[in-house]
């Protein structure tokens, strides 16, 4: 079976490998100047491969296909067979996964002397604008024939040059309906000016996010205030959420607790036992101890609270507004960033036109792998999981049955 993959990213390699083994000769089309190049930027460029923590719903998408059965197939198990049998020692970090090099350069390498060692060509600077479907033969730029295809280009997320998005055009010329992609697991930008007093605070808490006022996604993490608004894990897991609703022009919020640890009525207790004991002290020594000092002087401007004023002098309500914004400090999100600064994307191939092999139920021989799919993990190697099951599924597949070419499998096309 001759088949050419279209993108030499994680998913692309894995469905060469994947495809090779199973007796294909593989070609791998890559537009860069070499293959993986985002691989070498995962991660801080230590490479997050997987993670031990694993359940299918980390994995979102707008299609209710059960995504289970592509990790029955290729699962957590089978990435840690499949790096340690290439050599790779790991590092286990609370369950997520590494090289214990911490160096993605090696996962890229690993990849690339398999590849090489199979036997699989690669065609770099090799950008594939054109691809057509003639007599049971996939023609790529009006050339090279093929048996299958797999489309494995990634999204348009990631640094300019690394990242394009051009896959989709091709994916789109088959009839292949693209859900709209939105950057995710990325920063959120907010509305309100304050946030340049409060960049640099990195601070353990709980966020809400609501979607026109509705209670949406939790989650509790290190977050991170910017000059423009908010960064940090808890928020790259629901940025996608609001990066969807800021396209549909809905209302977006962020809720942030920053003493998540009290019940509402351990807080009521500790705000009246602190006020017994320190209510002759100014409002500056009062809230000293409690968070983050630019938070705190953040929330004195707010509710005109002066930090020399005695607590017991003070107008009772403004100390108790400082209290609340403790526990509900409300942000409202005007836009996500752009691509550049995200790690994947929501949206891509729609997953109804895809069957459980990731072959397309439109054009019979055409695969997809990887990122292009409309499906997106957490943050946590869950992307780079994703890469290599739907990599395998694809590459295994494809491999499989009858050469298009004599006409042995229908052409839906
Ligand atoms: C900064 C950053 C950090 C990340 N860290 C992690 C992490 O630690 N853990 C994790 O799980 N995930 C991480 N991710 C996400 C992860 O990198 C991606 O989900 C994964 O690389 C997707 O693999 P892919 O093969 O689908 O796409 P890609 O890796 O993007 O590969 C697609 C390839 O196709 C090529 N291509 C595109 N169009 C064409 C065309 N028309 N012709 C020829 N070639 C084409 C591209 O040049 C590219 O090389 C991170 C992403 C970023 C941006």
């Amino acid at each position: 079976m001759k088949i050419a993959v279209i993108g030499g990213g994680a998913s692309g390699m894995m469905a060469a490998l994947a495809a090779c083994k199973c007796g294909s000769d593989v070609t791998i089309y890559e537009k860069n100047d070499r293959v993986g190049k985002k691989l070498l930027i995962t991660g801080n460029g230590k490479c997050n491969f997987t993670n031990l923590d694993f359940s299918s719903d980390y994995f979102r998408s707008d299609s209710c296909l059960d995504k289970q059965i592509f990790f029955d197939t290729f699962g957590v198990e089978d990435t840690i067979r499949f790096f340690e049998d290439l050599g790779l020692l790991i590092k286990n970090k609370n369950g997520y996964l590494y090289p214990l090099c911490e160096q993605a350069s090696v996962v890229l390498d690993l990849l690339r002397t398999a590849c090489d060692r199979e036997g699989i060509h690669t065609e770099v600077m090799t950008e594939i604008k054109k691809l057509q479907k003639k007599d049971g033969h996939f023609i790529i730029d009006g050339k090279q024939v093929y048996d299958r295809v797999i489309l494995a280009c990634g999204s348009k997320a990631g640094p300019k040059g690394i990242s394009s998005g051009t896959g989709y055009l091709l994916a789109a010329s088959f009839g292949h309906h693209i859900i709209t992609p939105v950057p995710a697991l990325v920063q959120l930008r907010c509305k309100e000016s304050f946030f340049k007093q409060l960049a640099g605070v990195r601070i353990t808490c709980e966020l809400t996010l609501y979607l026109d006022r509705r209670k949406t996604e939790q989650e509790r993490g290190e977050l991170q205030l910017t000059d423009y608004g908010i960064s940090g894990i808890p928020v790259f897991q629901f940025s996608r959420y609001a990066a969807k609703a800021l396209q549909e022009k809905r209302n977006v919020h962020v809720s942030v607790n920053f003493l998540p640890d009290f019940t509402d009525e351990k807080y009521s207790s500790f705000i009246h036992n602190r006020f017994e004991r320190k209510k002759g002290e100014t409002a500056e020594e009062f809230f000293l101890g409690i968070t983050n000092k630019k938070i705190i002087q953040l929330f004195f401007k707010l509710t005109d609270l002066k930090p020399g004023e005695l607590i017991e002098e003070t107008n009772r309500k403004k100390w108790e507004k400082v209290f609340s914004l403790l526990r509900k400090f409300d942000t409202q999100v005007k836009e996500c960033n752009p691509f550049e600064n995200a790690q994947v994307c929501a949206g891509g191939v729609s997953m109804e036109e895809v069957g459980n092999t990731l072959e397309s139920v439109l054009v019979s021989g055409l695969f997809f792998a990887g990122e292009m799919l409309d499906v997106d993990g957490r943050c946590g190697g869950y992307n780079l999981q994703w890469a290599w099951t739907s990599g395998y599924v694809a590459g295994k597949n494809a491999a499989k049955g009858k050469k298009g070419a004599d006409g042995s499998k229908d052409d839906k096309d």
